[in-house]
């Protein structure tokens, strides 16, 4: 048993899944009529955490699957598509435990979002090589943090915003299943990796699932938790950032060819301390009843 209680990311693959038993697991497949079939597979010996779907087409041409219902799901789709096609489509996905996201590097996508978000669908950018818009992802932020109207989630935003604490740091990468402190990735090998990245290059920590119950003593492990205060041994575009502690250099690599992570992160920042100090003070204003 992992005491740790990490939750195992892995591919869509029946006999690796049946390896292990873990209290929850996240599975990624590109096959939508697979996925309320692995579903059943990993309840089998395990618990569905989530299963992410990634498909090549746009979100609007999608046909949702009946059993879809049984699962916690994650879509990530480039782009929404055609509004009227969205339509359809939105009506099929309203049912479900489903989060969608699309792909940041899009000009449309910053829109499409709000207009997911206002139809009711929960759902989030996610950040490949394409470059960010940082103008619109900012415009996106304020529509996430100042609603008029009750809405839909808009991740990561909603995640940084309703967990930021003053004097923590929040990691969003678990936005993506993609947190070691949360999530550890496994291939069909058996070689387990802190994130998905690192399993993809080859970065692993150890082979053998049954080695994660002992990943607290693990020394790639523990080093893992130290590397940020590396950090600031010099001071970097990131050691100097206001945005760090909700933002932990998630955009590093693209510092010089994207530009603009830290405007926009910045604003985040002070709109997350401000949500943060109204929540306070409304709680303060509670009137004390007696317990029923
Ligand atoms: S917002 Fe940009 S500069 Fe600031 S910590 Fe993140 S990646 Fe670094």
């Amino acid at each position: 048993m992992n005491k740790m209680k990490h939750i195992l990311v892995c591919e869509d693959n029946e006999e690796l899944i049946r390896k292990f038993s873990f209290e929850a697991i996240v599975v990624k497949t590109k096959n939508p009529e697979h996925v309320g079939h692995i579903g059943r597979v990993v309840e089998e010996t395990n618990k569905v955490h989530c299963i992410e779907l990634t498909i090549e087409d746009n979100l609007s041409g999608l046909n949702p699957l009946d059993d879809w219902k049984e699962v916690p799901l994650h879509i990530k789709a480039p782009r929404m598509g055609h509004f009227l096609d969205f339509v359809r489509v939105r009506h099929l996905l309203a049912p479900l435990s489903v989060r969608v996201f699309l792909n940041s590097g899009y000009e449309e996508t910053y829109t499409d979002l709000q207009l997911m978000s206002s139809l009711g669908i929960n759902c989030g950018l996610y950040f490949d090589e394409n470059p960010i818009n940082w103008k619109e992802c900012t415009d996106l932020m304020d529509f996430v943090v100042y609603p008029k109207v009750p809405r839909a989630t808009v991740e990561p935003f909603h995640y940084i915003i309703t967990e930021y604490q003053p004097k923590e740091t929040i990691n969003f990468s678990g936005v993506y299943f993609n947190n070691p402190e949360k999530y550890l990735h496994i291939d069909k090998n058996e070689n387990v990796a802190l994130t998905a990245e690192n399993l993809t290059a080859g970065k692993y920590l150890f082979n053998g699932v049954e080695q994660i119950q002992n990943i607290a003593e693990n020394k790639a492990y523990k080093a893992y938790f130290q590397t940020w205060k590396k950090k600031f041994h010099k001071i970097s575009a990131c050691s100097a950032c206001p945005a760090w502690r909700i933002c932990g250099g998630f955009f590093e690599n693209r510092l010089e060819s994207n530009p603009g992570c830290r405007e926009a992160f910045s604003e985040l920042i002070d709109a997350a301390d401000l949500h943060y100090n109204n929540k306070e003070k409304e709680n303060e204003k509670q009137p004390q009843l007696c317990q029923l």
